[in-house]
């Protein structure tokens, strides 16, 4: 496995691979790589023979007073957890690299970035949109890799990569919990045991919703009761918890009948850290198993 720092170099190596024959995959990250992260590699081993891992913590998709200065960075665990994964490549570009001075394009996807966190987060999904069409563009893969624990980034991405014409098949992978169902996020760093406790009321709530449309609940009232029912008595805000189309991410009122699929999101701070947590019912399977779900 080689790390690499320069654009050029990575360039070079993934063309080399290209020439060779081998299918570039690529999984983007941010680093303070865990579990989740690894079960996407594995993924994108699936479908590649040539692995390519960034890890970049992308500033242009930070607001003003979010944890850019903070967000957990560990360069040198990251590198033997993927060496291990069998990776062939880490890019670890600097932010002058990516963001030179006088950089002035943007990648804004409109209507999917409106929703969900996008409301609260304005030029979050832009500076998502743009890192990610920069580091395809300079990986040039045949695969992307991403969770579907972002939900809304992997909507965002897969109609940046259909609108733009890029020949990258993107994949979505399933979300890597916790065996208490806690969805893995290198944000849970920040959380001390008692809000970690707390926070497992998402993942309860989620499951309580998919147990009520298992037993023939359709009014997305309910369903949103049932998350909201735990989430409300152990989040210290709630950013979000709304119910919504799965393929435009537009909010569903709850007046409305859900039909055979339904988007279930989650934004909730416990003790200032922002969780987001999400299933669709009708696709994903619950995040606990029934009997464990509280
Ligand atoms: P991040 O480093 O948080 O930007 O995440 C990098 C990629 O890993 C994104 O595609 C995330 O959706 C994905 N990811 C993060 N946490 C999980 C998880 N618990 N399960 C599956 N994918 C995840």
């Amino acid at each position: 496995m080689v790390v690499v720092q320069d654009i050029a170099g990575v360039r070079d190596l993934c063309s080399a691979a290209r020439a060779d024959g081998k299918r570039v995959a690529v999984v983007p990250t941010m680093g303070a790589l865990h579990e989740g992260h690894l079960v996407l590699v594995d993924r994108a081993r699936s479908k590649g023979q040539f692995v390519v891992v960034t890890i970049f913590v992308n500033p242009t998709q930070f607001g003003p007073g979010e944890d850019l200065s903070r967000y957990p960075r560990d360069l040198e665990g990251d590198v033997a957890k993927l060496e291990q994964r069998g990776v062939d490549l880490v890019f670890t570009p600097n932010v002058g690299d990516m963001y030179p001075n006088g950089h002035a394009t943007t990648v804004h996807v409109s209507g999917l970035t409106e929703h969900l966190c996008g409301a609260q987060r304005p030029s979050h999904f832009d500076g998502v949109a743009l890192i990610v069409a920069k580091l395809l563009n300079i990986v040039g893969p045949s695969t992307a890799v991403f969770g579907r624990k972002d939900y809304q980034q992997l909507r965002v991405i897969r109609r940046m990569v259909r609108d733009l014409d890029m020949p990258i098949e993107v994949l979505g992978v399933p979300t890597v919990r916790d065996a208490d169902g806690l969805a893995k996020s290198s944000r849970n760093a920040y959380l001390g045991p008692k809000e970690r406790e707390r926070a497992l009321a998402i993942s309860r709530g989620l499951t309580a919703a998919h147990y009520a449309f298992g037993s023939g609940e359709r009014r997305v009232d309910e369903l949103l009761g049932a998350v909201e029912a735990f989430v409300k008595v152990s989040a210290d805000a709630i950013d979000y918890v709304t119910a919504a189309d799965p393929e435009t991410l537009e909010p569903l009122p709850r007046h409305a009948i859900c039909s055979e699929r339904l988007l279930l999101a989650v934004a909730a701070r416990f003790a200032g850290t922002r969780l987001i947590d999400n299933t669709v019912i009708g696709e994903d399977s619950p995040p606990l198993a029934r009997e464990s779900r509280r």
